[in-house]
């Protein structure tokens, strides 16, 4: 019997233990992967391009061989399980409508094939229309769309029946700015309504932070961290998560403790920076450390405040809400700070800085790894 769009919800358990996958001529693209997804959550998979997301959601959908390991749903292997027998919905960047049916048809189509009654159909199909705004166009068929309402056709499409599993590869890739932010919301909502575990891949941080109960950023096949956007945000497990979640970028700079006359410093270039004596790292590290900051935790200052540091500004962008300061002085590191629009500095000009020296993290710079 097909389970749809607002009756009770199947299982939808995920667990991906040590999988890799070798493709031929060497390239180790997923790397001993380990995950536990639970029922009805919301998994961004984010990192930079060929760090293996699309790899490891094929496998989880069956269109890719797994070398080794295994992917588990609801208890039960399905590394040899055709995707048909996955119960799985996916939607991918490139997808592919009937461009001989209307959009009602496409949209109805997996309600069709496990064939669901006419009343249901019908209601399902105006529903998931409704919520994704495709109401107006349901007797048009796809060549008469834009790339964007296509878009919403797929999603509509791949939305209106409850599987146990969404997977989702860059679907608003194609969509302008204001469409996407839309589109984000419309998904979030639905997949919240249905309550469908929900796997989603991009390589936009902001995506992934705005969309994800948890988020796994990967890099070269290996999973860096899994965890909530705020515990990655906040916690960064090494410099790659920290420079990569983020914008702009989180400030990161080679550094040294400094102990002197019962103070403890960092060193920022020629500067000095006043810290807590528990956040400074063992001695046994000096010469091999990072330092981070994000841009939100430098501000302005009064000269001749303890800690604040000359720089000057370099380059101005309002966004209307913030102004990102871009910060450069001789012998420094360059640094992006963020204050209020309102800030009434110039390029060219010098300016006070300071750094919170709770905000700043510590990484390992040989290993990567937060101390
Ligand atoms: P993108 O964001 O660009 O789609 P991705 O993170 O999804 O990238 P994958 O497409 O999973 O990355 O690719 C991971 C790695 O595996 C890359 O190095 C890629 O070149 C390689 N790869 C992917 N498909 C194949 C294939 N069929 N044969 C050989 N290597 C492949």
């Amino acid at each position: 019997m097909e389970q749809v769009m607002g009756k009770e919800s199947p299982a939808g358990e995920l667990q991906i233990h040590n999988v890799n996958k070798w493709y031929p001529g060497k390239v180790h693209a997923v790397i001993d992967m380990n995950m536990e997804i639970n029922q009805g959550e919301f998994i961004v998979f984010v990192g930079p391009s060929g760090c293996g997301k699309t790899t490891l959601l094929r496998m989880i959908a069956g269109l890719e061989t797994i070398s080794g390991g295994e992917v588990i749903m609801d208890g039960r292997v399905v590394n040899k399980v055709p995707p048909k027998n996955r119960d799985i919905a996916m939607v991918f960047q490139n997808y592919a409508l009937y461009p001989n049916m209307k959009v009602k048809d496409n949209i109805a189509f997996p309600l069709k094939m496990r064939h669901t009654g006419k009343q249901e159909t019908k209601s399902r199909v105006a529903e998931v229309a409704r919520k994704l705004e495709l109401d107006t166009l349901l007797e048009r068929k796809p060549g008469a769309l834009s790339g964007g309402q296509r878009q919403r056709v797929a999603l509509a499409r791949s939305m209106v029946r409850k599987p146990k599993l969404f997977l989702m590869d860059e679907p608003l890739a194609n969509l302008d700015a204001r469409l996407r932010t839309e589109m984000r919301r419309e998904i979030i909502t639905l997949q919240r309504e249905l309550g469908v575990t929900t796997i989603y891949v991009t390589h936009d941080q902001t995506e992934a932070m705005t969309m994800g109960t948890r988020i796994a950023v990967i890099n070269e096949g290996v999973l860096q961290q899994f965890g909530t956007p705020q515990e990655v945000y906040r916690h960064p497990a090494n410099l790659f998560v920290a420079g990569f979640i983020g914008s702009p970028n989180m400030n990161l700079w080679d550094t040294e403790p400094v102990a002197e006359q019962g103070h403890c410093y960092l060193t920022l270039g020629h500067a000095r920076i006043p810290m807590d004596k528990r956040n400074l790292p063992p001695d046994s590290l000096k010469g091999g450390i990072k330092a981070g900051i994000r841009p939100e935790h430098i501000m302005p200052a009064a000269s001749g405040e303890p800690g604040a540091i000359q720089m000057k500004i370099n380059i101005l962008e309002n966004t209307g809400r913030e102004m990102a300061v871009f910060l450069t002085a001789p012998g420094m590191p360059d640094l992006t700070m963020i204050t209020g629009a309102d800030f009434s500095g110039q390029p060219g000009q010098s300016v006070s800085v300071r750094l919170l020296s709770e905000k700043i993290h510590l990484f390992h710079k040989e290993t990567g790894q937060a101390l």
